[in-house]
């Protein structure tokens, strides 16, 4: 049976998940703890781990306060171990791990941080990307380079087509209007984001297939001509687009 997943709205405009199954729950980066505990009373559902995707304050703010509250083990990335919070568990891409029960895929996507990891869970068919495949976007290199975020997309990328991109931000908005800054002729992100401002509900998540569609850094093979890149590699292409994005 697969997990059930629940989206949580933190802080302005981070994202926190919970997934559930008969094991348990799991909480998947910890902006602020509030909200968190506040959906997990209400839910009459007791935490039992907590998955750091990277070291920023704004996924791993509420750690220590959620582990005083309900004793939750924390897992996070090895490489990372020196500036996550304190540790229960150290993971590395790539190591098998289960999860509530399910075998799960730690996946390495660096570019954001260093060290930023995602986790799959391949029979839910759900993938917690954080700050490297977004909604729309992809997270800033901050620590590496756009080659590393262009494999890290690249992995992600070979995911079935039907899994769910669970993201760390709502910026679907920013996110919006530069894809179509870029990609004003694609039929499908114009219905996208038509569609997200009907039922006025954040774009995330969404499936891989849909970001293939419509998230211009998926984009790249499509988008190369009209930025004259045509024999440009693909990391150069998608790197013109990210530092355009960084100054839209
Ligand atoms: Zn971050
Ligand atoms: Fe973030």
């Amino acid at each position: 049976m697969p997990l059930e997943l629940v989206t949580l709205r933190c802080r302005t405009d981070n994202y926190a998940y919970l997934l559930h199954g008969e094991e348990g729950t799991v909480l998947i980066d910890a902006p602020e703890a509030a909200p968190i505990l506040r959906e997990l009373s209400a839910r009459d559902w007791t935490l039992s781990a907590i998955l750091l995707t990277h070291h920023h304050a704004d996924h791993t703010d509420g750690v220590a306060e959620i582990v005083r509250e309900t004793g939750a083990m924390v897992i996070g990335a090895a490489a990372d171990a020196h500036r996550l919070p304190p540790l229960d568990l150290r993971i590395t891409p790539g190591e098998p791990l289960e999860v509530l029960g399910e075998p799960i895929e730690i996946i390495d996507v660096p570019g954001h941080t260093i060290g930023h990891v995602a986790f799959h869970f391949p029979q839910s068919g759900v993938v917690f990307t954080a700050d490297s495949l977004m909604a729309l976007g992809c997270g800033r290199l901050f620590e590496g380079t756009a080659q590393m975020m262009w494999d890290s997309l690249s992995r992600l990328n070979a995911l079935p087509a039907d899994t769910l991109i669970c993201s760390g931000h709502d910026y679907c908005a920013g996110n919006g209007a530069f894809a179509l800054s870029v990609d004003p002729g694609n039929q499908a992100l114009r219905e996208r984001l038509a569609a997200v401002q009907e039922a006025r509900q954040p774009c995330a998540p969404a499936t891989l297939a849909l970001e293939r569609a419509t998230n211009p850094f998926l984009r790249v093979a499509a988008l190369r001509a009209s930025l004259g890149m045509e024999n440009a590699p693909d990391a150069e292409v998608f790197a013109r687009l990210r530092s355009m994005k960084d100054a839209f």
